[in-house]
């Protein structure tokens, strides 16, 4: 069946429908009212969308669930945490003049957050105990980063989306969902619309003065396709690669009440690198992340539904030079390795097993006091899946945090493989987010410029400003 759509010229296409392209189209709709947008999403509309946690409390299998793609992006599911600073989730102040205006952009999409319904409590604003959790990390010689958070929980989260989504549908802003951007046109170094297919397999051509790409990290395989084909300037950024981590929720208990996702940075003697802390769930859940090709594992907490554990991802950044420098090639060879292993499932290890050098069973597994929360899982041994410099990271990282969270780094802790936070390529841009191809924008973590809900909101409201600025011109 044909989709029926406005033929008239757009002033901006909005390609994804997650944070960045919604805080954009907001950006632009309350900048000018009269602005025809139109959102192209591939997902559902957010009130179409199914994530098995909310009915079972367990995710068996990604597949069928929409967990990356659809209104409201991969973070409708997600725990919600806002994590309300400029520099973890991405670095805006290289797209800002000051360091403050950096700051003000994570104000206003707190402030949107707010309108929407998220809840007025914040955590990680004691001082005095993060003063004092600033100096027990100090002491075992790991960073502590102190951040505002603000907590949606990822049962509130569709209804916040739904609220927002329905504002900007009353401002004017067309939602077009279910449909797949396949292509942009470009001429003469000059974007003019876009190509998508039909459901009947025939493509259709939009015409807009403004194109902005925001998909996401569901979309990373396809910008990529775009950047290449299209000549588009870009650089491979970093990865980030390890494990989730899984303990008991009362180890993490004098933590998490101080700082719900609390970040902390480790230099490891080994080799040098950073391994941080990222992603806390609060007695949540480890689930997976299918990626299409391959599963990893990610994490989810809600609000109304507990588990015994906490988990957090532990993990490296690395960054590679000639003559392999596409990091994302690098993350998917050690995916796909993990899945062979885990015979399509991901890997699960006691700490214990891995130190001691052989692979853990569902028999050792029963001896941790704790459930694993993920059951569709391999015991094995992700020694012979990751890179020795990333399991020395592990076992380091995670004994010098011990010291920080006592019991945080026993035999029974587990460790799910493989976690991988693919940044896709960064595509450059300039202060308003346009790339080297003119009326061509980006936003979010599809382009490598975020890799959280606040930073990809805060790109998407600063892409709104630029396609405001280019579309006056
Ligand atoms: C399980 C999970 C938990 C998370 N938890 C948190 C958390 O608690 N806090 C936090 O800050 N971050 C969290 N994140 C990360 C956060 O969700 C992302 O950083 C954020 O959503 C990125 O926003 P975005 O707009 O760039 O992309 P996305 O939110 O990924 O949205 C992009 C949208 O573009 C669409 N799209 C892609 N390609 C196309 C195409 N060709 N045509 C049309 N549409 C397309 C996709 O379907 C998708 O809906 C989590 C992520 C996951 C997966």
């Amino acid at each position: 069946m044909s989709k029926k759509f406005d033929t008239k010229k757009y002033d901006s296409i909005i390609i994804g429908a997650g944070p960045a392209g919604m805080f954009a189209a907001f950006e632009l709709i309350n900048t000018n009212p009269e602005f025809n947008i139109l959102v192209v999403e591939k997902g559902k509309e957010v009130e179409k969308r199914n994530c098995p946690m909310e009915k079972t409390g367990k995710c068996s299998n990604c597949q069928p669930c929409d967990i990356m793609s659809g209104v409201g992006g991969s973070g409708t599911f997600s725990d919600g945490t806002l994590n309300l600073r400029p520099d973890i989730g991405g670095n805006l102040s290289e797209f800002t003049e000051k360091e403050s205006d950096a700051w003000d952009l994570v104000n206003s999409v707190d402030k949107v957050f707010l309108k929407f319904g998220a809840p007025e409590e914040c955590y990680g604003m004691c001082d005095e105990e993060n003063e004092r959790l600033y100096y027990k990390a100090a002491s075992a010689d790991i960073k502590f980063i102190k951040i505002k958070q603000r907590h949606i929980g990822s049962d509130k989260t569709p209804e916040l989306i739904k609220q927002f989504a329905d504002y900007l549908k009353n401002k004017g802003v067309k939602f077009m969902s279910e449909t797949n951007v396949k292509d942009l046109i470009i001429e003469n170094n000059e974007c003019r619309g876009i190509i998508f297919s039909q459901a009947n397999g025939t493509e259709e051509k939009i015409y807009s003065k403004s194109i902005l790409m925001a998909p996401g990290r569901a979309g990373m395989s396809w910008i990529n396709e775009i950047v290449n084909k299209h000549n588009i300037d870009a650089k491979h950024g970093p990865i980030d690669i390890g494990v989730r981590v899984e303990v008991p929720a009362v180890v993490m208990n004098p933590i998490t009440k101080i700082n719900r996702d609390p970040k902390f940075h480790i230099w490891t003697s080994y080799c040098g690198d950073l391994i941080r802390t990222f992603c806390t769930n609060h007695q949540g859940f480890v689930v997976k992340e299918n990626y299409g090709d391959f599963i990893g594992v990610n994490g989810h907490s809600l609000k109304d539904k507990k588990s015994e554990n906490t988990n957090f991802a532990f993990l490296t950044s690395i960054e590679l030079t000639h003559p392999l420098e596409d990091t994302s090639k690098y993350g998917e060879s050690i995916a796909k390795i993990t899945n062979t292993l885990g015979g399509g499932k991901p890997i699960i290890q006691r700490l214990g097993d891995l130190k001691k050098g052989r692979r853990s069973t569902f028999e050792r597994l029963k001896r941790s006091g704790i459930k694993h929360s993920l059951e569709d899982v391999t015991p094995g041994d992700l020694a012979m899946a990751l890179p020795s410099r990333i399991i020395s990271n592990i076992i380091e990282g995670l004994e010098k945090l011990n010291k920080v969270i006592p019991g945080v780094a026993t035999d029974s802790t587990f460790l799910y493989g493989a976690e991988i936070k693919f940044y896709s390529r960064k595509i450059l841009v300039n202060k308003n987010m346009e790339t080297s191809i003119k009326n061509l924008f980006v936003a979010g973590d599809g382009a490598g410029l975020s890799r959280d809900i606040v930073n990809a909101a805060a790109t998407g409201l600063l892409a709104g400003k630029g396609i405001v600025k280019r579309i006056a011109q």
